[in-house]
């Protein structure tokens, strides 16, 4: 704390992402990220841009980029919006869209960044318990409030909720926006973008950071109604003119363009994934069915941090949330069967000594 920090950075609580060690050949399971390369195609559109023309400043519209996913997905350019990773496109909803005098409804088990958001912008919030399930009860979210947001698939759980159930929700929730957070649809569910034609406050954002590999490149985006597309573009260009760079724009493009390569990864991981859940079980675990790129397990008669420790001193890393309902789960992404198989063997030495 300093004298020279204004009130609102003293009153913050920034999210803590999880932790990117330093470590020789780690298993690294905590941050979702895709064990395989992004497209040869992205990395060749990148390595063609990354010359001369890095002088320049980038299309501050990023429009080659949204032509792309406006033609990826069936809508028109002016439905789209890009932002340096979906969570600054996030930000700029939680601004722009979901702050009003009532509350924000949000699933008390979800991303952790929206509380962040909430206190940035000074956003009234309130959580909505999940069922012990840990599914979402649409009819829980019917009540007064000035938006609704959820990841679908859910984070931390890998839950998917029903297209039908979101419809369900936005014809009760006519008076204010719903924000469907996608970064994990491509693993399992069926995107709500289908529905931005037919309800006019439904905004669905996605990332390329884990179904296409693209972490490092920080690209998301945004479709919805225009009128909701440039509430967001006036924050946008009230903040920085040019968040997406050249390669962002370029390799975006390329990763869209590449479906096989795209339907490939993302099929291994489902693979792997019920591969990883049958072995989660065979050692005790109980695993919540998954939509994601991660599965979420606990173990009946065995400590979720000590488990989480012991992994670490095995050099892999997985998630755990030290909070309420959730500590005595973890949260593990889904590797290479290779990965995985180093994980569960791992696992079978660690649970008779924890
Ligand atoms: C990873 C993640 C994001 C952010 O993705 P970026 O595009 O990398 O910023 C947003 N929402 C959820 C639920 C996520 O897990």
């Amino acid at each position: 704390m300093s004298r020279f920090w204004s009130d609102l950075v003293k009153n913050l609580t920034p999210y803590v992402p999880g932790e990117q060690p330093k470590v020789d050949n780690l298993i690294k399971l905590n941050t979702n990220e895709n064990p395989y390369a992004p497209s040869p195609k992205v990395l060749q559109a990148i390595a063609a841009a990354n010359g001369e023309r890095l002088k320049l400043y980038p299309d501050p519209n990023a429009l080659e980029l949204k032509q792309a996913i406006a033609e990826y997905y069936g809508v028109e350019v002016n439905q789209v919006f890009v932002g340096n990773g979906s969570d600054e496109v996030l930000a700029h909803a939680f601004q722009g869209l979901l702050k009003h005098s009532k509350p924000l409804l949000y699933p008390d088990i979800s991303y952790s960044f929206y509380p962040t958001y909430c206190k940035l912008y000074g956003i009234n919030q309130e959580m909505i318990p999940l069922r012990a399930d840990f599914s979402i009860d649409v009819e829980d979210f019917i009540r007064p409030n000035g938006g609704i947001i959820f990841p679908n698939p859910n984070a931390p759980t890998g839950k998917l909720l029903a297209l039908k159930d979101i419809e369900k929700l936005l014809k009760k929730n006519t008076g204010s926006v719903v924000v469907v957070d996608e970064a994990y649809i491509d693993f399992g569910g069926e995107t709500a973008i289908k529905l931005v034609n037919k309800y006019d406050n439904l905004l669905v954002t996605q990332s390329f950071s884990k179904s296409r590999s693209l972490a490092g490149l920080r690209v998301g985006c945004a479709v919805g109604h225009p009128v909701l597309i440039e509430a967001l573009e006036r924050v946008k260009n009230s903040f920085n003119s040019y968040p997406m760079d050249l390669l962002a724009i370029k390799g975006g493009v390329a990763a869209l363009q590449d479906k096989d390569y795209f339907n490939k990864t993302c099929q291994a991981i489902i693979d792997t994934r019920k591969t990883t859940t049958e072995g989660l079980e065979a050692l005790g675990f109980e695993v919540v069915a998954s939509a994601a790129n991660f599965v979420f397990a606990k173990h009946p008669d065995k400590d979720a941090a000590a488990i989480f420790q012991a992994l670490r001193e095995h050099a892999i890393v997985v998630r755990y949330f030290n909070k309420p309902r959730i500590n005595q789960h973890l949260r593990i992404t889904i590797g290479t069967d290779a990965e995985m198989q180093a994980l569960l063997d791992a696992l079978a030495k660690i649970l008779p000594t924890v």
